[in-house]
C-alpha cells in the first residue's frame, strides 16, 4: 500500500499522494516544513502540511503570477517578491530582460535553504547576481520601502500564522506606497472554491487602493480545488490594455500571449465575486 500524504483543503475534503520518501522534516521558527518525494509528482515542499509547490506542475503558478504583471508593465526594471521562498518566481522574473534587481523577501530561511537542496529546477536562480534574497518579514519590509518597486509579487503562505497580515488592506495600502507611480502588484489569493470570502474580501480591498484591480486563473492540480486565483493592482497599465509589440518570446510551458488575455475570462460564480 505504501505510505500516502493527505492534505486537508477543508474539514471534509482533500487531496492524497503517494510518498515514495520523506527528505527532511521539522518545525522551523514560523511553520512545518516538509520536503518530500512523491511517486506522482516529483519532489514536494509542504509548509503546515499544505502544498506549497512540486516539481512536476509548479510551473503553472510561477509563471502566471510573474508574466501577466511583467509584460503588462512596459519596462519592469526592480521587482520584489514577498515570500516565495522556493524560488520560481525569481526564475521567471529573470527571463524578462528589462529587470535589473529582483529582492526576495521570506520570513523563513529553512525555506530557502532545503528548496535549494531539493528543488534546484525551481530554486536555481536563487544566487543570480540580479538576485538580493532577505529572510526578514515581507509587512515590514513593505512597510519600510517607499516607491522602490515597479513589480511586487505577493507569493505567500495561505492567511494563517506568518502570512495572516499579508492579506489585509493595510498591506495592500503599503504594497501602492512602496510601487513606483506607474507600479503593479499581484498576489496570490486562493481558490473560489473553499476561499470564496477571502477572495471577495481581497478583491474590494484592492479596488479601493488601485485604479486598475482585476481577477485571473490558472489550473493548479495540487493546490485546493485546482482553481486558482491571483489578483492584480495597478496604478496605471491595465493587462488587458498591453500593446501587441510588447509581448515577446520567453521559454513558457504554461503561459502565452493569448492566455495573458484568456485568464482574465472568468467562470460566472468567480466573477460575482468582483462585483
Ligand atoms: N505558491 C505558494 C502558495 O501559493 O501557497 C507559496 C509558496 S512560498 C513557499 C510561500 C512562502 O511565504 C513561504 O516560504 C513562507 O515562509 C513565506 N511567508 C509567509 N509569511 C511571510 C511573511 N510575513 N513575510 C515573508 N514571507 C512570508
Amino acid at each position: 500500500m505504501g505510505l500516502w500524504f493527505t492534505e486537508k483543503q477543508t474539514e471534509n475534503f482533500g487531496i492524497t499522494a503517494k510518498i515514495k520518501q520523506t527528505y527532511h522534516t521539522e518545525q522551523t521558527d514560523y511553520q512545518k516544513l516538509d520536503m518530500v518525494e512523491t511517486a506522482e509528482w516529483g519532489n514536494m515542499l509542504l509548509l503546515d502540511d499544505m502544498v506549497m509547490t512540486t516539481e512536476k506542475d509548479e510551473f503553472v503558478y510561477h509563471e502566471m503570477v510573474a508574466h501577466v504583471p511583467l509584460f503588462t508593465h512596459p519596462n519592469p526594471k526592480e521587482v520584489l517578491v514577498v515570500g516565495g521562498g522556493d524560488g520560481g518566481v525569481i526564475r521567471e522574473i529573470l527571463k524578462h530582460p528589462s529587470v535589473t534587481k529582483a529582492v526576495l523577501v521570506d520570513i523563513d530561511g529553512k525555506v530557502i535553504e532545503y528548496a535549494k537542496k531539493y528543488l534546484p529546477s525551481i530554486a536555481g536562480k536563487l544566487d543570480d547576481p540580479l538576485v538580493e534574497v532577505r529572510v526578514a518579514d515581507g509587512f515590514m519590509h513593505i512597510a519600510e520601502s517607499e516607491k522602490a518597486y515597479d513589480v511586487i509579487l505577493v507569493d505567500s503562505t495561505e492567511p494563517v500564522g506568518p502570512a495572516v497580515n499579508l492579506f489585509t488592506k493595510g498591506f495592500y495600502a503599503g504594497i501602492a506606497s512602496a510601487l513606483k507611480d506607474d507600479g503593479i502588484f499581484v498576489a496570490q489569493t486562493d481558490n473560489p472554491w473553499f476561499k470564496a470570502d477571502l477572495i471577495r474580501q481581497v478583491y474590494a480591498d484592492v479596488k479601493e487602493i488601485f485604479p486598475v484591480t482585476r481577477l485571473y486563473t490558472a489550473n493548479i492540480p495540487t493546490y485546493p480545488s485546482g482553481l486558482w486565483t491571483f489578483t492584480i493592482g495597478s496604478k496605471i497599465h491595465d493587462p488587458l490594455k498591453v500593446k501587441e509589440d510588447r509581448f515577446f518570446e520567453i521559454e513558457t510551458k504554461y503561459y502565452t500571449k493569448q492566455l495573458h488575455h484568456a485568464c482574465f475570462v472568468l467562470p460566472k460564480f468567480v466573477e460575482d465575486l468582483t462585483v
